[in-house]
């Protein structure tokens, strides 16, 4: 159906060994179908992309990536996990491109890690996993990397992770016996990534940084939806000037990674239009066949669809 429309998914995961070998902890623990897919950067991959029919994945960690090193091994386990990720995609560079992981614990090294990942390795942008060790991302210690994104002309993609301990104590710790999703893709991931991304507009980031490039998965993770209510409450009496609509909309891309539905979708093109939604499937977290079986219920123009399979992606990432 798509014949003279590349497809290009953004939101692909891999894992790397050496790099999840340092991670404890529940992010860590996942079955074997899972680790099969998520250690491979080849053939099965491949195959499995073939069998959909999606051209090229952007690859990036899983969660957490590396967002929960201790700062004394961050810097190289990252280097390494990105010269690992460059030789995979070299061996296939017309199916894969990558996002670079960056060792946020500390901040200025991850500034330079983007440099050497974009200039010499050839990755389209980076992106960070939830908090680091705890810390929210719009905290004045990340701007260094926001600022070498804006010099280089590449997004940052703010990725879920697990919820803050005390925070999923409060909310989810009940119901996840029973429902463990709902402390991650459910809803918890949600929440975080969605507060991560309200933070960085608050800390006027964007007004120091005009050019610098967010994407969101998950449609956003619910902010298109809400986009009228924020800023119209934002801007009730009593409240510092804000455009919060208006940065989202222009600072902010979004996926339909993991969900593929129709009405979000038609709201989010009302919001933010067609030019600033890209497709990801979330693949191994997520299959393919129900992102590609989903493009084939859609009711939208050619135009809009080329732009959505991978006229944007190729634009913002330059594939
Ligand atoms: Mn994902």
């Amino acid at each position: 159906m798509f014949k003279n429309i590349p497809v290009i998914a953004i939101e692909e995961h891999y894992w790397d060994r050496e790099l999840f070998s340092k991670i404890t902890g529940q992010e860590g623990i996942r079955g074997d179908a899972l680790l099969n897919r998520l250690y491979d950067l080849g053939d099965l991959r491949l195959k499995e992309m073939d069998e959909a029919g999606v051209d090229m994945q952007v690859l990036s960690l899983g969660a957490p990536g590396s967002q929960k090193l201790k700062a004394d091994i961050a810097v190289d386990i990252a280097k390494g996990a990105n010269d690992r990720l460059a030789e995979a995609v070299a061996r296939h560079p017309k199916r894969f491109a990558g996002f670079a992981c960056l060792p946020t614990e500390v901040p200025e090294a991850a500034a330079r890690e983007l440099e050497r990942a974009v200039k010499h390795l050839g990755f389209k942008g980076a992106m960070i996993h939830g908090m680091t060790n705890g810390i929210f991302h719009d905290d004045e210690r990340f701007w260094c990397i926001y600022e070498m994104a804006e010099k280089l002309d590449v997004p940052i993609y703010f990725h879920p992770s697990f919820p803050n301990k005390d925070v999923s104590a409060l909310y989810y710790d009940k119901y996840a016996p029973d429902f463990p999703q709902v402390v991650r893709a459910a809803w918890g991931y949600t929440v975080e990534t969605a507060t991560q991304a309200i933070r960085l507009i608050l800390s006027r980031l964007f007004e120091k940084h005009p050019n610098f490039k967010v994407i969101l998965g998950h449609f956003g993770e619910t902010l298109p939806f809400q986009l009228w209510r924020i800023d119209q409450a934002l801007r009730r009496p009593g409240a510092a000037p804000m455009d919060f609509r208006g940065t989202f909309c222009k600072n902010f891309y979004i996926t339909t990674s993991g969900h593929f539905s129709t009405p979000a979708l038609i709201a989010s093109m009302m919001e933010m239009g067609m030019d600033h939604i890209m497709f990801a499937i979330d693949w191994p977290f997520v299959p393919n066949k129900p992102g590609m079986d989903w493009l084939q219920t859609l009711q939208i123009s050619n135009e809009d669809m080329t732009k959505m399979l991978s006229g944007n992606s190729k634009r913002l990432l330059k594939l």
